[in-house]
């Protein structure tokens, strides 16, 4: 066997391990957010190509031989991925995958929570950007603001466990409610995580000025909550967490105005086989070939190399141009439809 041995982490030109996966498993999506897919209709992946269950479960098996044992679902939304608690159930049975997690925009979740923690999930997180219905509403083009939140309360009547809420926090949409998605979070037994506005894909409304900062969020808990106490954590979790005074934490994703490129151990597979090692990697690493190909030397060959050339520092990058003044839209849309695996909705986020 051709992989890293035991205790020896493969690591990428900045000395990172590679250790976390997410895994996308369709570019569909039943809602249109603006700053991830603001059109109406894309240049989906052919369903040919589209990797299946047993495909992607061999590719993190292969994974695993190299140090990832975390796995992320996502999409497009990977609820629309029709049994998707069989893929469950297929990584859970590896026993060097030590976390599966989902991130879901929670739309099917009523009717999929049972069987997603029957399948062994460990952790789900939902996106949920406003609790006002006509912000959701325009948002996301959809009128599917009661189920979002009928699938949440679900999550912890089944008993499923690691919630978490993600939140795209943006100038002018939702900077007036922090606090009461905090509140929110305490109400469902969920961590929010607020996330700063990125620059990526088909974000392209984005500028700097829709972007709330870190330290503007953490100013506006300060005035509602008295303090904010930072954790202190050895993580390379993307997320900095926080404790209020009353003991309920929360987290927030500086990707845009403090990236954590540094630490970073993960990358992504899009629906149809192809390898990311950053989020604005403009080109990807074709895995599916080998893998059709039943050709596993070539593809720990391609797995090994990509990660030992690896020299992605893609938000710190993206933030080195404010200097000069250069930072925009990350892709221009033209190039944007040539190829879907450039859309956040492909890759994942
Ligand atoms: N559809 C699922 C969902 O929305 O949870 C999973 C895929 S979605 C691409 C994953 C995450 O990326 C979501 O939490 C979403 O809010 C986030 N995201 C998408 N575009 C973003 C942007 N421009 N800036 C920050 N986060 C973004
Ligand atoms: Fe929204 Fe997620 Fe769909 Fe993007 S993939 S449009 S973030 S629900
Ligand atoms: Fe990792 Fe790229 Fe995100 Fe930086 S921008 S944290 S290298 S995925």
């Amino acid at each position: 066997m051709n992989a890293v041995p035991a205790g020896a982490d493969l690591l990428d030109t900045f000395g990172r391990p590679l250790r976390s996966l997410r895994v996308s498993v369709t570019d569909r999506c039943n809602l249109r957010c603006h700053y991830c897919m603001p059109e109406d209709e894309y240049a989906w992946l052919p369903r040919e190509t589209l990797l299946s269950f047993e495909e992607i479960n061999r590719l993190v098996e292969i994974f695993a031989e190299f140090g990832v044992d975390k796995v992320r679902l996502t999409g497009g939304e990977p609820l629309l991925r029709r049994n998707l608690p069989t893929l469950i159930s297929l990584l859970k049975r590896q026993t060097a995958i030590q976390d599966i997690a989902l991130t879901t925009n929670g739309i099917l979740l009523d009717e999929q929570a049972e069987s997603l923690r029957d399948a062994g999930l460990d952790r789900i997180t939902v996106s949920l950007d406003t609790l006002k219905p006509d912000r959701f509403r325009s948002l996301t083009k959809r009128d599917t603001f009661d189920r979002v939140l009928r699938g949440i309360a679900h999550v912890r009547t089944v008993g499923l466990t690691g919630l978490k809420i993600d939140t795209v926090a943006i100038k002018g949409f939702n900077d007036d409610e922090l606090v009461e998605l905090i509140e929110y979070g305490k109400c469902v037994e969920g961590e929010v995580r607020f996330i700063e506005y990125m620059d990526v894909g088909g974000a392209n409304d984005w500028g700097m000025e829709k972007v709330l900062s870190q330290a503007e969020m953490l100013e506006t808990f300060r005035q509602a909550y008295g303090s904010v106490e930072p954790i202190q954590e050895n993580s390379s979790a993307p997320a900095r967490r926080f404790r209020l005074p009353d003991g309920t934490t929360f987290g927030i994703i500086p990707s845009t105005t403090t990236p954590f490129c540094a630490t970073c151990d993960r990358s992504r597979l899009t629906a149809d086989g192809m390898w990311y090692l950053c989020l604005y990697a403009r080109h990807g690493v074709d895995l599916r070939e080998p893998l059709r190909m039943n050709d596993d030397a070539s593809l720990r060959t391609r797995i090994r190399s990509g990660w030992q050339q690896r020299v992605d520092r893609g938000a710190e990058d993206r933030k080195a141009l404010e200097s000069s003044s250069e930072r925009g839209q990350f892709i221009q849309i033209d190039e944007l439809r040539q190829d879907p695996h450039l859309e956040m909705h492909a890759r994942g986020g």
